[in-house]
């Protein structure tokens, strides 16, 4: 993955802020959606996110100062969460984010495709006290179709996360047909048992919500017709899973 570098003084591209998130991270959170994406999902729900260019610029201190009015609503387990788009397309950005969270002691999560190269991470982890890792396919080939990209640096991007002791979720979204086969759900069961900071596993039902965006972009959506997952498919899932 390219990594953006800006010119100047330091400043992020930003799609969006959400004051009081509770679904992507423990607790309440602040959620900042980083603009620009290198991956191709071809279930994207945030398909306005992707284009780099299309963010608005914010400082580290603008956004810092925007969290700082929502601390007294983020209690004791929540904080704050950065997602995308893909957030470590800015990694520069959200390094300095994390290290002035970490300053103010305040809880920090990455919600991440894990697309990285280890060392472009630098110091990141230090600052960074939960990781959202979405793993989106075990097998390479389908992964490569899926999303775009091969699936070898996530793979190593949990291994490291796992060998740093830096505590993740696992999140994977089911798509009826597509990556909800037994057979790579066990695979996945067992990539995720081999991993030591795993503290959560989330399936999450792909849903249409985000399809009118591809619309928007005058863009063909590439899984027309594939149905939304049901309660029941997510249930058998967690249960090929062991979390149910
Ligand atoms: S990683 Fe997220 S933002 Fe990027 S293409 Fe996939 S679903 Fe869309």
């Amino acid at each position: 993955m390219f990594i953006v570098k800006e010119v100047g003084e330091l400043k992020g591209r930003i799609h969006s802020f959400e004051s009081l998130g509770a679904v992507d991270g423990p607790g309440v959170r602040f959620v900042i959606f980083m603009q620009g994406c290198p991956l191709r999902c071809k279930y994207c729900h945030n398909r306005d996110t992707r284009e780099y260019s299309f963010g608005t610029k914010y400082t580290v201190d603008e956004v810092v100062n925007k969290i700082k009015r929502y601390v007294a609503y983020m209690g004791e387990d929540g904080g704050v969460t950065v997602t995308g788009g893909e957030p470590l397309l800015q990694i520069d950005f959200v390094r300095e984010l994390f290290k002035r969270l970490k300053e103010l002691n305040i809880h920090t999560c990455l919600d991440t495709s894990g697309f990285v190269q280890i060392d472009k991470l630098k110091d990141l982890l230090d600052y960074t006290d939960l990781v959202l890792l979405d793993i989106k396919h075990m097998d390479n080939e389908t992964h490569q179709d899926l999303i775009g990209v091969s699936n070898e640096k996530i793979k190593l991007f949990a291994k490291h996360l796992s060998d740093k002791g830096i505590p993740m979720w696992i999140r994977h979204v089911l798509v009826p047909g597509i990556t909800d086969s037994e057979e790579h759900l066990i695979e996945l069961r067992e990539f995720i048992g081999s991993l030591k900071t795993v503290q959560k596993v989330e399936v999450l039902g792909y849903h249409t919500l985000g399809v009118h965006k591809w619309a928007q972009s005058e863009e063909e959506y590439p899984l027309a017709g594939v149905p939304e997952a049901t309660i029941e498919d997510v249930k058998r899932a967690k249960r090929i899973l062991g979390i149910e």
